[in-house]
């Protein structure tokens, strides 16, 4: 099979890949571990899939080079993805801090804008394909790939790793980006979670887990950063989108501040309770 270009791995940069490529003229075949394409996509933003921010600028995103989000997004703005979905009826509506979310539809339906695109151009998604090393070429690239049980392998040209991160082994996660690297002796930075909830542990858990389902607006802060957003009290600690966020900026053994009552003075809120309430509460 003559292909341009292979891609390991069917998350949304695969996905999304194979469609560009398409659109080039240019012939891929993705590998995916799982029986089917878009596992993470399904699951994202409670499986309605918050697809873009209309807000989102290359500051927001923690990066050791600055410069090459600058030309991701100078080559890719937020106004080509809501376009790009727009195309293929998917109309965003935002739900909170520019989050566009399908209006109508989910992320069942974004998955299908990208494997319709695929189907449609002959770009092969094939399943259940887990790929185990890839070997540099005079011409190109031979990626070697376990199917069955049987061992195979596949040549092009070019190469697109896009086998995404750790998080969720259960959904196909796998360190083979990462080994890649290592292997090919490029800089790694250590690995640390991000975008996740905390878990209390020690004499503060039964608290923590006494408020749980309760859900507040707050400024979460550290010296570096600050979100005013709702917390949500778990039975296992803090989540909700505040905590989401500062957890990108947090390391074990670090300190972060919750002001539960931000741009309000707690003097002034319960003067003003006792003048209202007062007798009441
Ligand atoms: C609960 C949750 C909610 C989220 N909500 C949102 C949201 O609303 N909006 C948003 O923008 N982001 C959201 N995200 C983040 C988003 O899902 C990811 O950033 C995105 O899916 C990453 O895409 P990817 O293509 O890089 O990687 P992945 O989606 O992880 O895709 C990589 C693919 O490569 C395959 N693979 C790995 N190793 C191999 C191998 N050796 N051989 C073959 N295939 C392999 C995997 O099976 C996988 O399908 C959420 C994440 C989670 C966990």
């Amino acid at each position: 099979m003559n292909v341009d270009a292979i891609i390991i791995g069917a998350g949304a940069c695969g996905l999304m890949c194979a469609v560009q490529a398409g659109f080039l003229g240019k012939k891929v075949i993705v590998l995916e571990k799982n029986s089917k394409p878009g596992a993470k996509i399904l699951i994202s933003g409670g499986g309605r899939c918050n697809y873009t921010n209309q807000f989102a600028t290359t500051e927001q995103f923690i990066s050791e080079n600055p410069h090459f989000l600058k030309s991701s997004f100078k080559q890719w703005t937020v106004e080509d993805s809501i376009t790009f979905f727009e195309t293929y009826g998917i109309i965003g509506k935002e739900k909170t801090l520019g989050q566009l979310f399908p209006l109508d539809k989910n992320a069942k339906d974004i998955v299908e804008v990208f494997t319709s695109l695929c189907e449609e151009m002959e770009q092969e998604i094939r399943c259940n394909i887990d790929v185990k090393d890839v070997e540099q070429t005079a011409d190109g690239f031979k990626v070697n790939y376990v199917s069955g049980e049987k061992n195979k392998s596949i040549i092009a040209p070019k190469l697109v790793i896009a086998s995404g991160g750790l998080p969720i082994p259960k959904m196909g996660a796998t360190d083979f980006a990462l080994r890649f690297a290592r292997n090919h002796g490029l800089n790694i930075i250590e690995t640390a979670p991000a975008l996740v909830p905390l878990t209390i542990t020690g004499k503060d858990e039964d608290w923590y887990a006494q408020l749980s389902g309760n859900s507040v607006f707050c400024e979460v802060s550290n010296d570096e950063i600050s979100f005013e957003e709702n917390i949500l009290f778990t039975h296992w600690g803090l989540s909700g989108p505040a905590i989401l966020q500062i957890s990108s900026y947090w390391r074990r053994g670090e300190v972060f501040n919750i002001n539960l009552l931000p741009h309000q003075n707690i003097i002034d809120v319960i003067d003003d309770e006792r003048k209202t309430n007062g007798r009441n509460q």
